[in-house]
């Protein structure tokens, strides 16, 4: 539509323009043939005059035949209106006219019109318009040549024409306002123009034309106004007749004429759609919006609806039906199968021994399985509006957002370990398993949370925990029950015990000597109070290096007896030997110098030793040895201790 209605508006254009054209050509043309036949006349006037004998001889004839002349001149100028004047001249400077006296000195043969004939002698030479000064009429003069009977050219004869008609049948036309037309002689000088300040300006454009085309149209512009123009030639006079109009008087209708046209094209183009969109509508829209709610009602599951609708009798129409039938049929089916797929799906999750909650990526709780109840004692129908917070205690929602998170942005599905509270308010815990619910795009869009309750299992860890300890008790217990003391890496007292069974066995068997030195540290509770325990164990560890460097030697042996006890058994040895020893191993410790400010005895830590020895006495088990040394090793202690006591067989 709109480009139809473009095409009509430039083609409306087109003509409106080849009109006006035509139409300034017309006036142009007729204009060039008024002023043609006007100066026909006058011309065949005066070729007719310059054909007298008695106007050529005028000269040479007496006065009547100059009167004869003269009365000739004046009837011709009373039956033609246009002419003003019929005048000739002679080159004696004789010069017969009517109604108009020649100043002195008056000579004919130097006037315009005179020589202009003379210079053409066999045409007619047509002059400038001018203006008479007594009537204000314009007026344009006509001369001819005249031959002399005797030869040779001695006079012009000359007609002064009126062209005031023809200004005014050029100054205005009918078709156009600002339409004129005006003459231009042959060198495109203005000559005849109703505007009189125009007249004598030169019209360059006119040498454009080209001289074989009588008319034909001229670009044209003066001032800054533009014009269509168009031009005709007048064979008799060899103007040329310019008729011009401004373009905008003819462009301005034109184009409104073509913008209402383009408006009516638009209006005409807009009740069209809107006629074509109703009847789009009935026969199209429609059996389409019906398409829809037919298959809205179908996914939702209410089939009746929208049945009523008669579907027309064209090709959408009945498309429509086959697409709602089918669609019902597809959609049917999808939803049986749906259905049976959800109804698996819920049986899974009922049947779950832990709880399924699905929520949302906020936690609000969209459904909760039937293993709520017995976990956290809520009914299923209470799970959705609850937060998935509300099912564990405060002090690990934070943790549990955190875990959320890192579900979503890094696929983390746990388990996670949380204490969880009951609907009654008791806690318990759970270990949580999660995972994403993402949509065809793959964004996650709910979560799935599996909480089992693991109350059970964290009872058996803490049971395992428990035996864990009591086995590292009795590991503890092993190694006590080892051979070495941990504290000093001597024997202890297991081995000792056993080394002296060996000995003394050995000494009832042999009869070999046995001794044995008993030791203690003096004031070593006060040692322990002042510079703490771990000191005390560092200054056992030092006295029982020196015992080792001191004692041990082939068969000789140390032990740790217990506490700040130690013992050395010497086989082989008598008690003079032993009691050597013992002063021995006194002067050692002594010699180490551990300082002891807390001490009753010395500034440093000192030892009290008994030396007793198997011989001196009858014995019948290691262990009596052991008594006899220790009663030794307290008398020390009574007697002011840093000592070493021996006993001997009399005591
Ligand atoms: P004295 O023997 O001179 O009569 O005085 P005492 O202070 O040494 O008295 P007693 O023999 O009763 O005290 C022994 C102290 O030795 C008691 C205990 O704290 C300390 N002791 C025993 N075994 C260890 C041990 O392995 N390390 C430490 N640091 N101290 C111990
Ligand atoms: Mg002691
Ligand atoms: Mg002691």
């Amino acid at each position: 539509m709109a480009i139809f209605g473009f095409l009509l508006s430039a083609l409306l254009y087109y003509s409106e323009l080849t009109k006006a054209r035509a139409l300034i050509g017309r006036t142009s043309h007729g204009v060039a043939l008024f002023i043609d036949g006007y100066f026909t006349e006058i011309i065949n006037t005066i070729e007719v005059l310059e054909e007298n004998k008695e106007i050529r001889d005028a000269m040479a004839l007496g006065n009547d035949a100059r009167e004869r002349i003269l009365d000739g001149y004046r009837s011709i100028t009373k039956a033609n209106k246009n002419i003003a004047y019929i005048y000739s001249g002679y080159e004696n400077g004789l010069m017969l006219i009517n109604d108009w006296t020649p100043p002195d000195g008056f000579i004919p043969s130097t006037r315009p019109w005179y020589r202009a004939a003379i210079a053409d002698k066999n045409g007619t030479s047509i002059g400038l318009p001018y203006q008479e000064v007594k009537t204000k009429e314009w007026l344009v003069s006509t001369s001819r040549a005249l031959k002399q009977s005797g030869g040779g050219y001695g006079g012009v004869v000359a007609i002064d024409c009126s062209i005031d008609q023809i200004i005014k049948f050029i100054a205005h036309h009918d078709e156009y306002k600002t339409e004129i037309s005006f003459v231009v002689d042959r060198n495109g000088i203005v000559i005849i123009h109703p505007d009189q300040s125009i007249l004598g300006t030169s019209l360059p454009e006119l040498t454009k034309i080209s001289t074989q085309k009588s008319e034909g149209v001229l670009p044209y512009r003066s001032g800054n106004v533009d014009y269509f123009a168009h031009y005709s030639r007048i064979a008799s006079t060899g103007w040329t007749i310019l008729t011009v109009v401004e373009k905008k008087e003819i462009l301005r209708p034109i184009i409104v004429e073509v913008l209402s046209l383009v408006g009516l094209t638009g209006v005409i183009a807009l009740l069209l759609s809107f006629v074509q969109s109703i009847l789009l509508s009935r026969r199209l829209s429609r059996p389409l919006v019906e398409l829809g709610k037919k298959i809205k009602a179908t996914i939702a599951g209410d089939e009746q609806n929208g049945a009523e609708y008669t579907y027309p009798d064209n090709e959408i129409g009945l498309m429509a039906r086959e697409i709602g039938q089918l669609a019902a049929k597809e959609l049917t089916a999808k939803a049986n199968e749906l259905q049976v797929s959800e109804e698996i799906y819920k049986s899974i999750l009922m049947a779950s021994p832990d709880d399924i909650t699905i929520a949302d990526l906020s936690g609000n709780v969209i459904m909760v399985s039937e293993a709520a109840n017995r976990i956290f004692g809520y009914e299923i129908s209470e799970g959705p509006g609850m937060s998935v917070m509300d099912f564990i205690v405060p002090e690990d929602h934070e943790r549990a957002r955190a875990n959320m998170a890192k579900m979503i942005y890094e696929n983390h599905h746990g388990p996670n370990e949380y204490r969880a509270v009951r609907k009654d308010g008791s806690c318990f815990d759970i270990e949580v398993n999660n995972s994403l619910v993402r949509d065809r795009q793959g964004n996650p869009v709910q979560m799935v949370l599996i909480a089992r309750d693991i109350t059970n299992r964290k009872k058996n860890e803490q049971q395992i925990q428990v035996l864990f300890h009591q086995l590292e008790i009795e590991r503890d217990l092993a190694q006590r029950n080892s051979l070495t003391d941990s504290l000093t890496g001597l024997s202890n007292r297991r081995l000792f015990d056993t080394m002296l069974q060996t000995e003394f066995s050995r000494h009832k068997r042999t009869g070999t000597h046995l001794s044995l030195i008993m030791i203690d540290v003096d004031h070593f509770k006060n040692y322990n109070d002042y510079y703490g325990h771990l000191a005390g164990d560092d200054c056992l560890r030092q006295i029982a290096r020196t015992l080792k460097v001191v004692v041990e030697r082939g068969t000789d042996s140390v032990a740790r007896f217990g506490g700040e006890e130690f013992v050395v058994i010497l086989p082989d040895t008598n008690r003079r030997g032993a009691a050597v020893l013992a002063e021995q191993i006194a002067e050692s410790v002594r010699a180490l110098a551990l300082p002891h400010a807390a001490s009753d005895t010395a500034g440093y830590v000192t030892i009290s030793l008994g030396v007793a020895s198997a011989a001196d006495h009858a014995l019948t088990d290691g262990s009596q040895l052991v008594d006899l040394a220790d009663q030794a090793m307290y008398q020390a202690k009574n007697s002011g201790r840093n000592r070493c006591v021996v006993l001997t067989s009399a005591e």
